[in-house]
């Protein structure tokens, strides 16, 4: 495996990869929308519309590892019953996409560091929303996504109540299947049993060949 500047090692081919699944299967990266049929996609990275004012993705994907896939088919399972659904910001990001994000806003509050590498590029984190399943709407949250203010601290008490109530449902739902909300961005989730993931600086684009 080779290590970025800072000694972290980091996959950065497909045959690396695909020979830690061969040694555990749950490290397969899965497109969500495989999975979970329908899932609404709104990968912000893909556009320009985003913080950064630059597309650092050639075209949209999400793709997370097999546990993270499945208790997220799980959530979405639940939210149906409610009248809901999730919508997916962003899920795995090379860790390339990181470093250069950093590059363009240097932020040691919310940004992901080169230095550690982010979740994301473990694939086992996921930006993401609440939808009305009739609408299509997304739920009223505290902030748009990747709001970098105090606002998006999943503790910020003042907001409306339905604001919160939406959030906590949200927050609670993903709790039940396994996530640690961000504690400074709402809309983050971490899958809390994801340890021992490999940092990876691989294209999306060729995960299709592992299957
Ligand atoms: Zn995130």
């Amino acid at each position: 495996m080779s290590s970025n500047p800072y000694g972290l090692p980091i996959q950065t081919s497909l045959q690396e990869l695909r020979q830690s699944i061969h040694a555990d299967s749950n490290k397969a990266m899965v497109k969500l929308s495989a999975i979970i049929p329908g899932i609404q996609l709104d990968i912000k990275y893909a556009g320009t519309a985003n913080i950064f004012y630059e597309q650092l993705y050639a075209r949209p994907h999400a793709y997370v590892r097999l546990p993270v896939a499945k208790a997220l088919a799980a959530v979405q399972q639940e939210l149906r019953e409610m009248g809901l659904a999730l919508k997916i910001y962003d899920a795995y990001r090379p860790y390339s996409v990181t470093c250069r994000m950093f590059e363009r806003l240097p932020d040691t509050i919310y940004m992901g560091l080169p230095r550690t590498g982010s979740k994301h590029n473990r694939g086992i984190a996921l930006d993401l929303t609440l939808i009305n399943l009739k609408t299509g709407k997304e739920l009223e949250m505290p902030t748009p996504f990747d709001a970098l203010v105090y606002a998006s601290h999943p503790n910020f008490q003042q907001l409306p109540e339905q604001v919160i109530r939406n959030r906590e449902t949200l927050k609670s739902i993903m709790q039940k299947h396994g996530f640690e909300v961000d504690p400074v961005e709402w809309w983050h989730y971490n899958y809390s049993a994801g340890k021992n993931y490999e940092l990876m600086d691989i294209d999306p684009d060729l995960f299709e060949q592992l299957r």
